[in-house]
């Protein structure tokens, strides 16, 4: 059986980050991902403050920023039966928020890692512990186990690895998103702005990225479940279906679903991990633990989950390397002396994660509530709850995860 430090299953932003994170305090990870390529999925997202902040420990925020223009505000207008109800504009964030594009985002990590860090066409089905060293063995599709001193899963929304550690599932709300970017190659004309505007059932966002590239996403509030096998089959599904939900929008909303980039298209069922299985949920196991989506999967209310994934590779790479170091990683210390200090350092990581988690899915999942909410009853208690809980309704944005 291969035997390895410290495994990392999932290359997506939170896997590729920790690594990314281990490797600039000299320790070394290796990277199981299941898709033949750095995957591709998801389009793009708003980058806050806090996450320029992990990207800047990480190394890559000055590439990044090459490609994507700084959104100073943010704009939110609501329609009901027709009418303009509200319209506001303010911040985005205390400090920048930029579009970033999933891949330049994917690549950017990936290719910051050492060859051989990363190894594609890798999937896990399956976790357990050795009997007698209390290791975890993963266990890999056609190939041998493996065995690690520290596994991260980093698996996304539908995780083996927080399955293995006991975690609640997560739980599915009734909206589905569409997310696309469309390109305009002699320029679009929209404002420097991130809009989100609700007109009865559905939330549309529209971020610019260059000043010939924008982010868009359609939030199907209340979708119904018959939707996911039936109707969107095909990239061309997922257009006409987005279409069809948008039909009251403004022509240039249309144009730029139509001429979007198919391959960028990306359906999802919105699930989230509830905040009380965030505050409760018990993270390690051994000396396995979880980080991003695995963790912590959120609704895409706040737009926190790509900076979180971030902020958590950093912590946990500052927590690992406090207690060991690379040397005692790599040198010959004893099974049971070793476990010991990874699991110390792995419950530092999670007291230090938990309580910022906490207050970011607690105000994702409320705000979408007050999204998704119809009566005016529930609308007025979830605006007093967010009044009371989140005053400051950027304050989530002035997080700084430290120094790696
Ligand atoms: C509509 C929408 C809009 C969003 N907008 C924003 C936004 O504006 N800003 C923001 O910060 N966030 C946003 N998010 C959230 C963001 O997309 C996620 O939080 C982020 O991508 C999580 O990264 P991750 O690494 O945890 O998971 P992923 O990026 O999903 O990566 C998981 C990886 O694990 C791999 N994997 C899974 N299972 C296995 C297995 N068994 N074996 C091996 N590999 C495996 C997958 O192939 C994948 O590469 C949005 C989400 C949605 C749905």
């Amino acid at each position: 059986m291969e035997e390895l430090d410290i495994v990392i299953v999932g290359g997506g932003i939170a896997g590729l980050a920790t690594s990314l994170a281990l490797h600039r305090k000299g320790i070394k990870s290796v990277v199981l991902e299941r898709s033949e390529s750095v995957r591709s999925q998801g389009a793009a997202f708003g980058i806050q403050t806090n996450g320029w902040l992990a990207l800047e420990q990480l190394g890559v925020a000055d590439k990044l920023r090459l490609n994507s223009l700084p959104i100073p505000q943010i704009r939110d207008v609501m329609f009901e039966k027709g009418i303009k109800r509200r319209e506001s504009v303010g911040l985005a964030s205390y400090g920048e928020v930029r579009g970033v594009i999933r891949n330049d985002l994917v690549r950017a990590l990936a290719h910051a890692l050492p060859l051989g860090t990363l190894r594609l066409g890798c999937q896990i089905v399956s976790v357990q512990l050795d009997e007698t060293t209390s290791f975890p063995i993963v266990h890999v599709q056609n190939g041998e186990p493996i065995k690690a001193k520290v596994l991260i899963g980093c698996d996304g929304s539908n995780s083996i690895v927080s399955r293995f550690l006991g975690l609640n599932p997560t739980k599915a709300l009734g909206a589905r998103a569409v997310r696309g970017f469309t390109n305009y190659p002699d320029g679009h004309e929209f404002p420097n702005e991130f809009i989100r505007i609700k007109m009865d059932n559905v939330v549309c966002g529209r971020l610019p990225i260059t000043h010939k590239l924008v982010f868009w996403f359609v939030v199907l509030l209340n979708c119904p479940q018959e939707l996911d096998s039936n109707l969107v089959k095909k990239q061309e599904d997922i257009t006409r279906l987005t279409l069809t939900s948008i039909g009251e929008f403004s022509e240039d909303w249309k144009e730029m679903v139509k001429n979007c980039d198919m391959d960028s298209l990306y359906i999802s069922r919105l699930r989230y991990r509830a905040p009380w299985d965030v505050m409760s949920g018990k993270f390690r196991r051994g000396t396995v633990t979880v980080a991003g989506d695995s963790m912590h999967l959120m609704g895409p209310f706040l737009g926190q989950g790509t900076s979180a994934a971030l902020e958590d590779g950093v912590v946990l790479a500052r927590c690992l390397w406090r207690k060991l170091g690379q040397n005692s990683v790599n040198s010959n210390v004893s099974y049971s002396a070793s476990r010991t200090q990874f699991e110390e350092a792995i419950d530092e990581y999670i007291r230090e994660r938990r309580g910022r988690l906490v207050g970011l899915s607690t105000q994702t999942y409320l705000t979408g509530c007050l999204i998704e909410a119809s009566s005016p009853v529930r609308k007025i208690l979830f605006v007093v709850l967010l009044m009371i809980l989140f005053r400051d309704r950027i304050g989530h944005t002035r997080y700084d995860c430290g120094r790696l």
